[in-house]
């Protein structure tokens, strides 16, 4: 027989049971909407301030990661007048083979199996939990869009990976999402599939989303995310440098799409999987900015991997606050970092 060679464990909460199990009160719903409408408002261009999306590269661990955002408040507050900032909190990873940890939620406890019912409810409270004692609003990546609308009420910003920005269900998601959706460069580096990423999420469309008919509206604040590329040998190349960024400025300009607006993802291949780059890349491209109105106008913002430790280690290492996925940079050298893009504004 051609059945699925796979067991179907147990039948999940969909996610209105998760979030009458942990709703979104009142008090926490109004930072969301507030922050994120002065979110939107940048992509729109109607502030000139920078979005700063920064923080691990996966959210591994609870405590850490909410210790490493709470260290952010009062930076954020030194620099509320140029930057906007939204926390990394990363809770599904996509693996270049597949295999290895695939985030909080499949694995909760990064050494256990996974677990995807604790997976889920563990996803919600840390975005809950980031919100009700920092004030921020998070981003995560739109890996498996279904999971989407388990948190489609706390989320300030969602980003479709290298590896899923040609994927029809992708697109078709974040044309529903309500917060800026930010799709990246495939692997292989053609911005023409970027393009067609942010013009299929900006648009309306009909189609099956966890076993309805649906039909979405478009998203006017899906953007481009350049992170680099890799080339056929398995080389990394940036896609940060001035010339890139204006070729890029010229696609916009030929495409009819509302709210141009470019994030520089300042690691994975644009770092060359160095995290200690991270900073000349984005201080790189703020000079850039300076030698063009076009630019200036295009850039709205920056993502940043950084954690409490510098670099990272294999799952198990046991070292608090350090990556289990992607190299990070460190706490100071992240916190001396957003001091000084801020005087650079
Ligand atoms: C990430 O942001 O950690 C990530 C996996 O990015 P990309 O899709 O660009 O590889
Ligand atoms: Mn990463």
């Amino acid at each position: 027989m051609n059945m699925m060679n796979m067991d179907f464990k147990r039948k999940l909460p969909i996610p209105m049971e998760v979030k009458e199990m942990y709703p979104l009160t009142g008090d926490l719903s109004d930072i969301v909407e507030k922050r994120t409408a002065e979110l939107k408002s940048i992509f729109e261009g109607k502030s000139s301030k920078l979005v700063l999306i920064i923080g691990p590269c996966s959210a591994d661990n609870e405590d850490s990661v909410v210790d490493y955002i709470t260290r952010l408040v009062p930076v954020q507050e030194r620099v509320a007048d140029k930057l906007l900032i939204v926390p990394r909190v990363y809770t599904n990873k996509p693996r270049t083979t597949g295999d290895g940890y695939k985030g909080l939620v499949h694995q909760p406890d990064p050494t256990a199996s996974p677990d995807l019912f604790k997976g889920i409810i563990a996803t919600r409270e840390l975005h809950m939990r980031a919100v009700r004692e920092t004030g921020f609003i998070c981003a995560d990546e739109m890996l498996y869009p279904e999971n989407y609308k388990y948190l489609d009420d706390i989320l300030g910003y969602t980003a479709v990976g290298a590896r899923s920005v040609e994927n029809q269900q992708h697109r078709l998601t974040a044309s529903a999402a309500g917060c800026p959706a930010g799709m990246k460069n495939p692997t292989s580096g053609d911005l023409t599939v970027m393009m067609n990423a942010i013009m299929a999420a900006q648009h309306e469309h009909d189609f099956i989303y966890r076993g309805w008919e649906g039909h979405s509206y478009g998203n006017p604040h899906a953007h481009a995310i350049l992170r680099g590329y890799v080339n056929r040998q398995g080389v990394t190349h940036p896609n940060y440098h001035y010339e890139t960024l204006l070729y890029l400025a010229e696609l916009y300009a030929k495409w009819d799409l509302a709210n141009p607006a470019l994030i520089v993802d300042c690691n994975h291949s644009n770092s060359g999987k160095n995290p200690f780059e991270q900073p000349r890349v984005l201080k790189e491209v703020l000079h850039s900015c300076r030698h063009s109105s076009d630019l200036k106008q295009l850039v709205k913002g920056f993502m940043v991997e950084s954690y409490i430790e510098d670099g990272n280690q294999p799952v198990g290492g046991g070292i608090y606050g350090k990556s289990i996925t992607d190299a990070c940079l460190g706490w100071e050298k992240s916190e001396r970092l957003i001091y000084e893009v801020a005087d650079l504004l």
